[in-house]
């Protein structure tokens, strides 16, 4: 299992020079299994995974499973910029996610439709099927993805990807303090090789102005690996205001509870 970083900031991009190094576009994470493409969240990050599938995939057809984990801007505002959905009618891509307003289709062309975009959704060439998930388990020929509700205004999904010898967790954009929700996460996480986990604040930010928001900080994003048994800790969906150099204070801070924390940034790759 392969794992790239193509997006790993929160709530907006922030193209500004002392952001670039752990990087300014908003979430996505690439997941290939054995040839396989996953994505989770298409912020804008989105548009240079489809760079880069393009140039790779030098005319040949591209395939890919798409995970949302809600539909805040951070989060899809990189799908009109996907250049590989308009390109080749040959190209397949798979939307999974929860709209439980308007439906997922809709959730996704509503934000393609005038006057916000001068190109309706409808003139993309490539094949879009859009798939209503839950809570639940959805089985690939390599690999099962389950998804489970977390604690965010208007709902999001968290994912774990689960191989026959490796697990990756997906969970962003989740406020700790709800009984339920905190059970989740854990569940969710359980002995995972990987958690890639919310850690927006910090927790005297969170603690000061940002309850109820919908995100976590470091220090908890520390009790939730620890707690769930995984291994190895991502931080991710970093604040707008957070520096590089506020970011790498996190990560020695986080490191001091837990030595396997890294902080994701632009680029990064895991190897599982
Ligand atoms: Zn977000
Ligand atoms: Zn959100």
């Amino acid at each position: 299992m392969l794992v790239r970083f193509w997006g790993v900031r929160g709530s907006t991009p922030t193209p500004q020079t002392e952001n670039l190094r752990y990087g300014g576009n908003t979430s996505c994470v690439e997941v290939r299994v054995n040839g396989e493409i996953f994505v989770f969240d298409c912020g804008t990050g989105f548009r240079n995974l489809g760079k880069q599938l393009a140039q790779e995939k030098n005319g040949h057809d591209i395939r890919a499973h798409i995970f949302l984990s809600h539909f805040h801007w951070d989060h899809i505002q990189g799908i009109p910029f996907f250049a590989p959905l308009y390109g080749d009618p040959g190209n397949s891509f798979v939307f999974h996610s929860s709209s439980r307003t308007l439906g997922l289709q809709r959730a996704l062309e509503e934000q393609m439709s005038a006057p916000y975009f001068p190109v309706n959704m409808n003139k993309m060439a490539a094949e879009r099927k859009f798939y209503e998930i839950d809570e639940g388990s959805i089985a690939f020929d390599q690999c099962t993805v389950q998804a489970m509700w977390l604690n965010h205004p208007q709902g999001c999904l968290g994912f774990r990807l689960e191989t026959k010898d490796k697990v990756l967790v997906y969970a962003t954009d989740n406020e700790p303090g709800h009984p339920i929700f905190d059970k989740n996460v854990r569940k969710l996480a359980e002995g995972a090789d990987v958690l890639i986990y919310d850690a927006q604040y910090l927790p005297e930010e969170y603690a000061a102005r940002k309850l109820g928001w919908g995100h976590s900080h470091w220090r908890e994003a520390v009790n939730v690996v620890m707690e769930s048994g995984a291994k190895e800790l991502i931080l991710f969906h970093h604040d707008p205001d957070h520096t590089d150099a506020c970011i790498d204070t996190v990560v020695t801070q986080a490191r001091a509870y837990y030595p396997r924390v890294r902080a994701a940034s632009e680029g990064m790759e895991i190897l599982l």
